[in-house]
């Protein structure tokens, strides 16, 4: 659905596999996703290079003259979790910043965080080991330089976090306290009990209120970001200038113009019904840099957590939840262990590693156990420990636990697979740099090449710090590019903005509309759910397909008949939007992969094949040769798989 956002597009998408450095095969047919349909504003690029508007072929240039709701910062954040405030802190180090936030600044991920960050800082330990853990979760397709860095730099950002007055857990020797999780051959996890995320994220947003160089716009809804394209020798760049917001409070459109934009926006676990993420986690990110024609990948591999809290076997049911309620990885590591109704240990059936397999060999073991006795959860059991242990370790749980009526010290936790993370996301390089000038990327929202098929436990606020902290200098360099000449254009250039107010619509009319919205929602995340879910076949993924469309169809018709127009904003209706687009290149993905690896698991393809362990990536179609050659000589990011022999898996299927 378009609602006249200022960006460029109409253009359709391949799915690509990017099969090494050089090359690119299309697998698959166009990806018309996110497509303006000719009811709907859309914005072009006019020839000289200046954006203009067309609604019903009728030219309507707008200009921004109300100078009072655009404002300048030489660096513009968007997302307040760990990714979003640790470049803050640097690049205030340059210029202003601004941060954007669409809630509360501690509504995050980050603030969920249970177990903690994985960093190598056991003299037992090695940068091997954790590139080796790494890339065996991964199901070898992840990029082994991007491996190496995280791993590498790891200690170095963890210890930085320290100083910005993260609190961290120690042992009695003094030393840090390091945890293991599942798929983790050592101890390794850095934590604060289990509320590591909360900790980092009161660390780092007590030193950003402290920054006066550093501004929050709590509140402020990312619509699109603000792009142009320039036509190279070489094929043509896409420029980000910033972003349009929705103050969701006064419901005013406020525009951001800067020199380099990061977006960190997070997740998109709201596309699936139960999911650890907070509300906050639309797929914001993902949505707006597709619309952007931003390069994405891997956007198949969902991770399911085989622990959420099952609320159906709790004595007391809680009120129904926004996300559910996470149990650690931490509780396997210390000695949790798995049992189904019958009390049988059912694990060991599965993988020899038992209850310390990763993520998403467990979560498919449970999904198998609970569709073979038709139950709804199984239980995770860490009762034989001490109580002083578990309560020392698990308060939060234990805690959370026992306001449903349940001792976690005497009885077993039920527990259910639910959507937590997503590996795929917008394509960045080593310093977060993405296919688009000026915009950079870290987080969740980001495919780095660390995670490849299935994101290894705690890797994932370690791969946020990491890039968040290479994008700062090229970043910094950029902006010196641009620093003279960036405020001026808003003034060389026009993009149309949002320009009618949800406020000339009857409240009956938008009451409606936010009803109707919520219930699609609801919809969409049961599609996802029932056949895009942690077991998938090809027939399945195709029904959510034409689901999928029919959904956004009969949602955007149903808008337009209560008085709807193209150019309004409201954040419920973004969201949606967003959702939507996400949900569709997941399945879109997800179909084009065909072979089972780390989270895709395909009754069709079961199998890995050595063939297809390459990322599958979706670039715009208006990139010509020039621009992919770019992307092969690594001048565009790019991250290719480069396994090396050492880390082979050890018994590929040939196609
Ligand atoms: C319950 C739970 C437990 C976890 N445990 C661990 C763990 O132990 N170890 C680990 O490594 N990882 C863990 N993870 C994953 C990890 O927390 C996240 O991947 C990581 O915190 C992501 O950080 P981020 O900065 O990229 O995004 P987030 O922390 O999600 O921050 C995204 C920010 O963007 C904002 N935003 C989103 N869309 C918009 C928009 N349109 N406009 C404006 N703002 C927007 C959000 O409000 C938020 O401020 C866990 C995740 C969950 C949910």
């Amino acid at each position: 659905m378009d609602f006249g956002a200022p960006c460029l597009r109409g253009a359709s998408f391949s799915a690509y596999f990017a099969p090494g450095l050089s090359s690119f095969r299309s697998v698959d047919a166009s990806l018309a996703l996110c497509q303006a349909s000719n009811r709907f504003l859309t914005i072009k690029a006019a020839a000289n290079g200046r954006i203009s508007s067309h609604q019903n072929g009728r030219h309507s240039r707008t200009r921004l003259d109300d100078g009072s709701s655009t404002k300048y910062f030489d660096f513009l954040v968007i997302g307040s979790g760990v990714a979003g405030l640790r470049y803050a802190l640097d690049v205030a180090k340059f210029g202003s910043v601004a941060i954007i936030t669409k809630s509360e600044p501690q509504e995050s991920n980050t603030r969920y965080a249970q177990g903690g960050v994985s960093a190598v800082l056991d003299p037992s330990d090695s940068v091997e080991n954790h590139m080796r853990d790494t890339i065996v979760a991964g199901a070898f397709l992840c990029d082994e330089e991007t491996v190496e860095v995280v791993c590498r730099e790891g200690p170095e950002r963890v210890k930085e976090l320290m100083a910005f007055g993260a609190s961290f857990d120690h042992s009695e020797d003094g030393q840090l306290h390091l945890a293991r999780e599942g798929g983790h051959s050592h101890h390794r996890i850095v934590h604060t009990a289990d509320m590591t995320g909360r900790e980092i994220e009161r660390a780092l947003l007590t030193a950003v209120k402290n920054n006066a160089s550093i501004s929050i716009f709590e509140h402020h809804f990312a619509l699109d970001l603000l792009t142009h394209e320039t036509t190279l020798q070489d094929g043509n760049t896409i420029t980000c200038h910033g972003l349009d917001t929705l103050n969701v409070r006064t419901k005013e459109v406020v525009r951001f113009i800067s020199a380099v934009t990061l977006l960190a926006t997070g997740g998109a676990g709201h596309i699936y019904p139960s999911t650890t993420n907070p509300l906050v986690a639309t797929g914001d990110g993902v949505a707006m840099g597709h619309r952007a024609q931003a390069v994405i990948s891997n956007m198949e591999f969902v991770q399911f957590h085989p622990t959420a809290l099952a609320d159906d076997g709790l004595p007391i049911k809680p009120k129904s939840r926004e996300n559910a309620f996470l149990i650690t990885e931490a509780v396997r590591g210390a000695g949790g262990k798995l049992f189904n109704m019958a009390r049988e240990r059912f694990m060991p059936l599965y993988d020899a590693r038992g209850e310390l397999a990763p993520r998403d060999v467990v979560a498919r073991s449970i999904d198998d156990q609970l569709k073979k006795n038709n139950e709804k959860f199984v239980y995770l059991d860490i009762s034989h420990k001490p109580a002083g242990e578990v309560l020392g370790h698990f308060p939060n749980i234990a805690r959370e636990c026992l306001k449903c009526g349940l001792d976690i010290t005497k009885e077993p936790i039920p527990v259910v697979p639910a959507a937590h993370y997503m590996c795929g996301g917008i394509q960045t390089g080593l310093s977060g740099q993405t296919s688009i000038e000026g915009l950079y990327a870290a987080g969740e929202v980001t495919c780095t090449g660390l995670h490849g098929a299935n994101r290894l436990a705690s890797n994932s606020l370690l791969e946020a710090l990491v890039f968040a902290q290479r994008a700062v200098n090229p970043s910094k360099d950029h902006f010196q590019r641009v620093q003279g000449s960036y405020r001026a254009v808003d003034e060389a250039r026009e993009w149309t903005r949002p320009l009618e107010s949800t406020a000339i619509l009857e409240d009956s009319q938008m009451e409606e509309i936010r009803k109707f919205t919520a219930v699609q929602r609801k919809s969409l995340q049961q599609i996802m759910w029932n056949f895009v879910g942690i077991v998938r076949s090809t027939e399945r993924l195709e029904i959510a397909q034409r689901r999928l469309e029919e959904l956004e169809t009969s949602w955007q018709d149903h808008l337009f008949r209560h008085g709807w127009k193209p150019n309004m904003v409201d954040l419920e209706v973004c969201e949606m939007r967003n959702l939507i687009c996400v949900a569709r290149v997941v399945v879109r993905s997800a179909l084009s992969r065909r072979e089972s690896r780390g989270l895709h698991y395909t009754t069709d393809y079961p199998d890995l094949v050595e063939s297809r362990r390459l990322p599958t990536v979706l670039i715009p179609a208006y990139w010509n040769s020039g621009l992919v050659n770019r992307l092969s000589t690594g001048s565009v990011s790019s991250r290719a798989v480069k396994t090396t022999q050492e880390f082979q898996p050890k018994t590929p299927v040939q196609a």
